[in-house]
């Protein structure tokens, strides 16, 4: 049986921005019987579709099958009948390729985004907005101004990459992340700047895809904040595989030079690459569209401020995703931006509790987490055991030669509450989700040891470690 939502058509609904904060957001209004406007500058799927998820997700999937084949030595694949070749060696990017495939595939999914809102029945109006108090959405678009009333306006706006002042983008050799994708060749030498996960990725893909990569990393280890083990093993993992990782070192400018690019280093040092790109942060698109004049306070970083249920400090104005700074991913954007709608149009809601969020590195392995880290833990003074095992004891993980990764879990040491996890490994991202289960829903590592595993398989590991974790009871 299905309960109908009852219809609230006096709900003028405007969302000021379509990514994944947006769009989502759009569909449950609309569900709930909101007349619904997404106002979009751009294109619909927001950054996340046009130029950060996919886009980045869509290179990293060539960038695997290169990873793949360098295995393929190891599995026994030769090609030609009697030499020996380093299966690797015989394959190259044409990177003029990927790219072409990269567009075709962000411009198709934005488009399908825009249909599929507009079959609902929500309008999408293409401009740049801006706030007029906090009931009306002005619209500067192709067709001349508009102006939208709402009795509620969600606020999705993004971020932007953050440009040093001394290194400003040309598009061409002094890059943001999102200008990659018009290249037509691997550059020779990429200098990455920033190694937090845009940057770990980057670096990671290009890597494998041909470059040669030197990685501007100002802290003692790459993927500062992520799990120390993880972030250690991946370092290790680039370096091994001939990566150069600047530690401690920031990059104050970079200049174009005859055939590329020189980055000036904080000990002074020069480095020259052909291209560099710089992954050094994103800023909020908040600043000039007259959010404080609506009563919509923001934080020091130019952050919306939002509670649990996404709400402004400004009546029936709510923002949801990167704008926000609760957490730069598209599932939280997407959750923040229904967890809003249904608030605002007085359907059932749970705030947002960001310890249950997975999330997933998507370098070469993966690292994924959800629940504590084990630094919260230990920042918290909270009781809790841990467990690991090393990806080379996993059966199959020794027939696929997979020498890199690990399974971790924190749990509680008493009632076996299953905290937190990591799992470094090959398309770790698909084999979080039992960990994720087990935190949302409190299951003991018991749960999770006494159900069934496919043997061989990875999660077998999940299994196995939660059985390490069986609390002693004296
Ligand atoms: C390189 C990279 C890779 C990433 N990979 C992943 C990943 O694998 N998984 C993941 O979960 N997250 C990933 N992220 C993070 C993810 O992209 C963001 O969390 C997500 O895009 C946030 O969605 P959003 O709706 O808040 O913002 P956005 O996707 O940025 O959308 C905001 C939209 O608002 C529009 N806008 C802004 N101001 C106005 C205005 N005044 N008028 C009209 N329109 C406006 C913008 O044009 C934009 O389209 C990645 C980020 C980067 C940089």
């Amino acid at each position: 049986m299905s309960i109908e939502t009852p219809p609230q058509k006096s709900s003028r609904v405007v969302i000021l921005g379509g990514g994944p904060g947006g769009y989502e957001a759009a569909l449950v209004a609309h569900r709930l019987g909101a007349d619904v406007t997404v106002v979009e500058r751009n294109g619909l799927g927001g950054a996340a579709v046009l130029t950060d998820v996919v886009p980045s997700k869509t290179l990293i999937a060539t960038a695997e099958w290169m990873t793949n084949a360098e295995q393929g030595a190891e599995l026994g694949v030769r090609r030609g009948e009697s030499r020996p070749a380093d299966v690797a060696s015989e394959h190259f990017v044409d990177l003029s390729v990927v790219n072409a495939r990269v567009r075709s595939l962000a411009t198709a999914q934005s488009a399908d985004i825009r249909s599929r809102l507009e079959r609902e029945g929500v309008r999408v109006v293409i401009g740049e907005g801006r706030l007029d108090g906090p009931s009306t959405v002005v619209v500067d678009g192709e067709d001349g101004t508009e102006r939208l009333d709402a009795h509620v306006v969600l606020l999705a706006l993004g971020t932007t990459p953050r440009v040093l002042s001394t290194a400003l983008p040309d598009g061409e050799r002094i890059l943001t992340w999102t200008q990659l994708y018009n290249l037509e060749e691997i550059p020779k030498h990429l200098i990455v700047v920033g190694s937090g996960v845009t940057g770990a990725e980057f670096a990671g893909a290009y890597h494998a895809l041909g470059a040669d990569v030197t990685l501007v990393s100002s802290r003692d280890r790459v993927l500062p904040g992520e799990d120390a083990d993880a972030a250690e093993l991946i370092e290790g993992v680039f370096r091994s595989r001939g990566m150069r990782v600047e530690s401690r070192m920031r990059a104050e400018a970079a200049e174009r030079t005859a055939d590329g690019v020189a980055v000036t280093l904080s000990d002074g040092r020069v480095i020259e690459g052909s291209h560099v790109l710089f992954a050094v942060g994103s800023i909020p698109s908040t600043d000039g569209i007259g959010l404080a004049e609506a009563g919509v306070e923001l934080t020091e970083s130019g952050h919306v401020r939002v509670d649990r249920v996404s709400r402004t400090t400004a009546r029936g104005v709510y923002a949801a995703g990167d704008c926000t700074g609760v957490l730069p991913l598209a599932s939280v954007a997407a959750m923040q931006g229904r967890v809003a709608m249904s608030h605002a149009l007085g359907d059932a809601v749970s705030p947002i509790k960001t310890r249950n969020v997975a999330a997933n590195i998507f370098t070469a392995p993966e690292i994924a987490t959800v629940g504590y880290s084990e630094k919260q833990l230990q920042e918290d003074g909270a009781k809790y055991v841990t467990a690991t095992l090393p990806l080379a004891r996993n059966p199959r993980a020794k027939m696929q030669e997979m020498h890199d990764g690990f399974v971790k879990l924190f749990a509680h040491p008493d009632a076996g509450i299953v905290l937190g996890g990591v799992i470094v490994a090959p398309r770790a991202s698909e084999l979080i989700f039992p960990i994720t289960l087990a935190v949302s829903h409190r299951l003991t590592v018991d749960d999770v040891a006494d159900s069934f595993t496919i043997y061989p398989s990875l999660s077998g590991s999940i299994a196995e470690v939660a059985r390490m974790l069986h609390p002693r009871h004296p």
